[in-house]
């Protein structure tokens, strides 16, 4: 199969990700690496203003010292003004007296006085005729004459500059109110300082370094000293006497440059620390990326192949399903047809039977496996040679079932017997051909009942045809003989013996008596032709709705009687009403001939019991007597406890003249007249029984549960009734014929015979007035009763007819024409009685 890829992630797109992560990390630790150094940078700017700072703060220290020393000359200056008696001797003494305050002081330019703004001494006398006199109110620069006014009018030094000096240069100029009390001394005292001396006198004390520019500023913020431009400059202040100066000082060549040696380290550091890190993230994310693109794939892999497995086993699980649902219907079509499997290994002769056939033989439902020849000794001996036989032939390789099978009996482990059914053939395995034979083995008991009920019901049905053909001839011919017997009888006792001489007398006597044997054989053999005809069920007879329980409850008291003081009668009646549409004469037969029977199975006594009971037969049950339908039953069973009988016996009961009692002790009559009226009712008769332990005959018959309806009365014919006079006779035995014609005469009727339909036919075509009665036989040649009646009939003619029979040919009379028909044997008075009694109705 063409496995269908998903598309997959390429070595490609791994290195751009990889590529991607490890920008993303530069700018991170870009970042990270900037932040680290500004604030180094910032931590280093510190610490170089703290150094610029050490180096500014000396030096302001060194001007305020260097100036301060110098005005403290001043003050000397106004000690000796203030301090002088004389004018003069301050005029005398100022030089030399300055001369000696310059001493030690560089820088400063000249000592003055002033007196009403004008110069009035200085010292050094530098181009004095110039200073000499100068008129301060007249000096060019303002400042310098609102500080002149200024310095009169406070105690304090009043500092003016830096400015140009008169005597040249640049410099400041100290100016102090002395205080004298003639108004011609001097007002001021002055000191003139040369600048760049006392700033590089105080940078040579501070001993500033040359990488730091310091710039000075004056009280009004003019850069005095230096000058440069500073960037961010520390400011340290200086305290003159007449207010603050600054000085403001920082690296020469700027902060930045300052730092730049000390951060640039750090700075490579940083970069190649940075330049790591994105070197391991590139190599250890490629790889992270690698292996993820690998697992990934690999995933793919095992998911597409976890999808075939799940389609595989899809398949495999509805393949499996299937052959379960198989297996299943097997099992159900085994069992429902009373069906198992099995395997035969001839050459350890061991049989393995599935749990199915251990079912079928009574063993536990499990698969098991016997020996052959275990399982043989519970198969009659007569079927081995069968069996032998259907193996030999699967051995022989006979590939058709049929051709290997046997049946035969099988006595299962609780006594009872069944019948099996077995057929098989070679299996297809190479290895072991002609060893092995798989077959199925069916339990066919039913089908060999119903085979044998079959059987069974087609004898008795042919024995039954035979029967009742030699009992409708008999029966004709015991008519004849019973009623010529008894009209003889009748003619015998008319005669007047006493007029006759002793010895006819005595004939006569003879005479009666032999009449009188042949009227009760006559009569005897008529009984039994009435059993054969009850066994044929051609016999007439009257079903109507009877209660069994009662029919049993009338023939008790009898049937003690019948059975003698030996054998006890236990009768076990039904509670429940079990109504039959039967004869009620027949059902007393039925039961008497059942007690009969087992009374005689029960020579030296025992028990009968007569049971009664309502049998209910529901849909998919098997019924307990086989062969009973759907419904509700009434039973009587007759149960003895006598000697049983053999199954060849028990095959032939119900034939009619079977028995096995001594002549004269049993007829073989008696089962199957039960039989015959069972069967004509619509039942069934079953017999159980085995040798030494007793019989059980069970006889269901449908339970009648509607109410007979009476028949609706037939009209009465157009004829009145007269006075009977004109009988036609129809009967083909010639005999009888003869008799019949013969009884009627004798009571006064007019009677015309014929000798079959046809004939009779042509009789009532041809006569003048239609005879009142036709008295018919059923069956005779050319045309029979019942057609010469219908003839009758369509002819317009209303002549009742009375039918004469052996048998009704198998059809049940109804109700309504019971009057219209008299069974054979009958004797002349009950013909007459039927006769007379149908002409009345008429
Ligand atoms: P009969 O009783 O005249 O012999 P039956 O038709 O009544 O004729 O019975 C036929 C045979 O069936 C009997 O001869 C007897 O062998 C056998 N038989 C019938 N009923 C029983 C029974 N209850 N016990 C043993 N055998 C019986
Ligand atoms: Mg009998």
């Amino acid at each position: 199969m063409e496995r269908a890829h998903p598309p997959r992630t390429t070595r490609s797109t791994t290195r751009l990700r990889t590529l991607r992560a490890t920008v993303i990390a530069a700018i991170a630790f870009g970042v990270v690496a900037l932040s680290f150094d500004g604030w180094y940078r910032s931590t280093l700017v510190k610490r170089e203003r703290e150094r610029v700072r050490a180096s500014a703060t000396p030096f302001a220290g060194a001007l305020q010292s260097s100036v301060e020393r110098r005005l403290s000359r001043l003050a000397g200056l106004k000690t000796l003004v203030e301090t002088r008696r004389q004018l003069g001797d301050i005029r005398a003494e100022f030089d030399s007296y300055a001369e000696a305050l310059s001493v030690g002081v560089p820088g400063v330019r000249a000592l003055q006085l002033v007196d009403s703004g004008r110069i009035v001494a200085t010292r050094p006398s530098v181009d004095s005729s110039r200073l000499h006199g100068y008129d301060l109110y007249r000096h060019p620069v303002e400042r310098v004459r609102k500080d002149v006014d200024r310095a009169l009018g406070t105690d304090s030094i009043v500092i003016t500059g830096p400015l140009e000096l008169l005597q040249g240069g640049r410099g400041l100029v100290a100016r102090q109110r002395v205080r004298r009390a003639e108004s011609d001394a001097p007002q001021l005292v002055v000191m003139v300082i040369d600048l760049p001396a006392v700033v590089s006198e105080a940078r040579a004390i501070a001993s500033a370094p040359p990488s730091v520019s310091i710039t000075l500023r004056d009280r009004a913020d003019s850069v005095v000293d230096g000058g440069a431009t500073l960037d961010d400059p520390i400011t340290v202040p200086v305290h003159l006497p007449d207010g603050t100066w600054h000085v403001d000082a920082a690296p020469s060549e700027g902060w930045a440059a300052a730092v730049a040696s000390d951060l640039r380290p750090t700075r490579i550091a940083l970069a190649l620390i940075m330049a790591l890190l994105l070197w391991l993230t590139y190599v250890l994310f490629g790889r992270q990326e690698r292996l993820t693109l690998a697992v990934a794939n690999r995933t793919e892999d095992l998911e597409h192949a976890n999808r075939e497995l799940q389609r595989e086993i899809h398949t495999r699980q509805g393949a499996e399903e299937r052959l379960r649902g198989n297996d299943e219907r097997l099992r159900l079509a085994l069992v429902s047809g009373r069906m198992g499997t099995w395997e035969y290994d001839a050459r350890d002769d061991m049989v393995y039977w599935s749990k199915n056939a251990m079912a079928l033989l009574g063993g536990p439902a499990v698969d098991t496996t016997e020996h052959g020849a275990d399982f043989l000794r519970a198969v009659p001996s007569e079927f081995h040679e069968s069996i032998a036989k259907a193996v030999g032939e699967a051995k022989r390789g006979s590939r058709a079932m049929s051709d290997c099978r046997a049946e035969f009996r099988y006595t299962l482990p609780d006594g009872s017997e069944r019948w099996l059914y077995a057929s098989g053939e070679l299996q297809a395995g190479a290895h072991d051909l002609g060893d092995r034979l798989v077959g199925v083995i069916v339990d066919i008991t039913e089908r060999r009942h119903l085979e044998e009920q079959l059987l069974q019901s087609q004898k008795m049905e042919a024995v039954g045809t035979l029967a009742g053909g030699i009992a409708h001839d008999f029966n004709n011919l015991l008519t004849a003989i019973l009623g010529f017997a008894q009209l003889s009888q009748m003619q015998a006792a008319a005669l007047d013996t006493e007029s006759r001489g002793p010895a006819l007398r005595a004939g006569l006597d003879e005479l009666r008596t032999d009449l009188d044997e042949i009227v009760k054989a006559g009569e005897r053999a008529s009984l039994l032709t009435g059993q054969l005809l009850a066994f044929s069920r051609r016999q007439v007879h009257k079903p109507t709705r009877v209660d069994i329980n009662g029919v049993v409850r009338e023939v008790e008291r009898m049937l003690v009687r019948l059975i003698g003081e030996r054998i006890t009668l236990e009768p076990l009646v039904s509670s429940h009403p079990l109504p039959v549409l039967a004869d009620p004469g027949q059902v007393a037969q039925v039961i008497v001939n059942l007690v009969v029977n087992a009374r005689d199975a029960l020579p030296s006594g025992g028990v009968i019991k007569l049971r009664t009971d309502r049998l209910v037969v529901a849909e998919g049950v098997e019924p307990p007597i086989s062969g009973l339908g759907v419904g509700t039953w009434v039973l009587v069973a007759v149960e003895d406890n006598g000697t049983g009988m053999s199954p060849e016996v028990m095959a032939r009961i119900f034939e009619p003249f079977f028995t096995t009692k001594r002549v004269g002790e049993g007829t073989g009559l008696g089962l199957s007249t039960v039989y015959g009226i069972v069967t004509q009712g619509g039942g069934r008769v079953t017999v159980q029984s085995a040798v030494d332990v007793g019989t059980t005959v069970q006889v269901a018959l449908p339970l009648h549960l509607a109410a007979s309806g009476t028949a609706p009365q037939r009209e009465a014919g157009a004829l009145q009734q007269q006075r009977a006079a004109h009988v036609l006779v129809v009967e083909d035995e010639p005999g009888l014929r003869r008799l019949v014609a013969e009884i009627l005469t004798r009571r006064g009727y007019t009677v015309e015979v014929a000798s079959d339909g046809l004939e009779a036919l042509t009789a009532l075509d041809g006569a003048t007035t239609p005879p009142d009665l036709v008295l018919s036989d059923v069956v005779m040649p050319r045309l029979g009763g019942r057609a010469l009646a219908d003839e009758i009939v369509r002819r317009g003619m209303t002549i009742p007819v009375l039918f004469m029979s052996g048998y009704p040919a198998g059809e049940e009379l109804p109700e309504d024409e019971a009057h219209t028909f008299i069974g054979k044997p009958f004797t002349p008075d009950a013909l007459v009685r039927k006769v007379r009694a149908l002409l009345e109705r008429v």
